[in-house]
């Protein structure tokens, strides 16, 4: 259990006493997704889930580092929390999906890419294509319902030829370079793991990158 101290700047105000109505507790979070633009493009982060992977697989530090760096993300445990995102680009109209999230093949916490989609004002039937950012099951499953029916029934899916060897090879080198020119340009980034809605910003510190991630705003086209 944790326990949360809020402070508040309360204005209080005699009120009438109103009737009370019931208000049982909802337990269910509210529908994921956020919404900006990048110029003339509409970029929408649909939650997919989360999945609580085991800090074991982290690498490059010891147990006891890795504890330590956790903590001081107020965070604890052998699991952590890792999201799920897909990004809905609306660019002139049509609408390119990236990554279609893992369906329920990583059980009932993940899946909700087209509830999530419906939930932002689309329908899966106007997605004109799917970009697959690489073909691992967590951002793939997604491309059939249950049923086994194409859930984007519309649209063309697209993987880039090169997959397999930039995943094999270059993909150390290719995130350093992007890290550096991210960080060095200001670059705003998108990643499906990150904390929903997985949009931010990586600052250099140090030998490594911290992630810098965009506040909840309203949504204002960019000049
Ligand atoms: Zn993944």
């Amino acid at each position: 259990m944790r326990s949360f101290a809020l402070a508040l700047g309360i204005c209080l105000l005699p009120v009438a006493p109103a009737v009370q109505a019931e208000a049982p507790a909802v337990g269910t979070q509210v529908p994921g997704f956020y919404r900006l633009s990048v110029g003339d493009i509409e970029v929408t982060a649909l939650y997919d889930g989360y999945l609580d992977l085991n800090s074991k697989i982290l690498k490059n530090a010891s147990p006891a580092e890795i504890q330590r760096l956790l903590a001081r993300q107020f965070l604890e445990g052998e699991k952590v929390q890792t999201a799920v995102n897909a990004f809905l680009i609306n660019t002139s109209g049509k609408l390119v999906l990236v990554d279609t999230g893992a369906a329920k093949s990583f059980g009932p916490s993940l899946g909700f890419v087209i509830d999530n989609l419906k939930a932002a004002g689309y329908q899966p039937e106007q997605v004109a294509v799917v970009l697959l950012t690489h073909l691992h099951g967590d951002h793939i499953n997604g491309l059939l319902t249950a049923e086994g029916k194409p859930a984007f029934p519309n649209a063309e899916i697209r993987v880039s030829k090169a997959d397999s060897d930039f995943w094999l090879s270059e993909a150390v080198a290719a995130r350093k370079a992007l890290f550096a020119r991210a960080a060095k340009e200001k670059l705003a980034l998108a990643g499906m793991h990150l904390p929903f809605p997985g949009i931010g910003h990586v600052r250099a510190d140090g030998k490594a990158y911290a992630w810098v991630p965009v506040e909840f705003s309203p949504f204002r086209k960019e000049q």
